[in-house]
């Protein structure tokens, strides 16, 4: 499968890794949208959230979980914003199930 995060996750696309364990990882956005811009993506290849069932939900869970705990380690204290963008018109370029952290500033909606 020749997927761009599967690299990343693998080690064979370098990336800067804000955080790693054994579900998932999570590397800074090349073109970042705030001053903290970065992504969580399981390991396991999942395609998008359309692709999330009862089976592979667990990685997602534990993403959420994380996430907090990447945020209070980076030492952002005034809020931050979750994105997933699901489908090529919701604006998905890379079919791996990402979640985009942004925080560093005021965010506009
Ligand atoms: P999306 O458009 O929601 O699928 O998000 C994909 C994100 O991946 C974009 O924000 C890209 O800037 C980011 N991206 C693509 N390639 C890389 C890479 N090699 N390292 C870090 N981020 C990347």
């Amino acid at each position: 499968m020749d997927c761009i995060f599967c690299k990343i996750v693998s080690g064979e696309i370098p990336s800067k890794k804000a955080y790693e364990d054994e579900f998932c990882y999570a590397f800074y956005d090349v073109n970042p949208k705030a001053p903290i811009h970065f992504l969580v993506v399981p390991r396991e290849h999942i395609a998008s959230c359309d692709a999330v069932t009862a089976q592979n939900s667990a990685a997602v869970a534990h993403i959420f979980e994380v996430i907090p705990q990447i945020v209070r380690q980076i030492g952002v204290t005034d809020g931050y914003r979750v994105i997933s963008n699901c489908g090529r018109a919701a604006g998905q370029t890379v079919f791996h199930l990402h979640f985009h952290v942004l925080a560093g500033t005021e965010l506009p909606w």
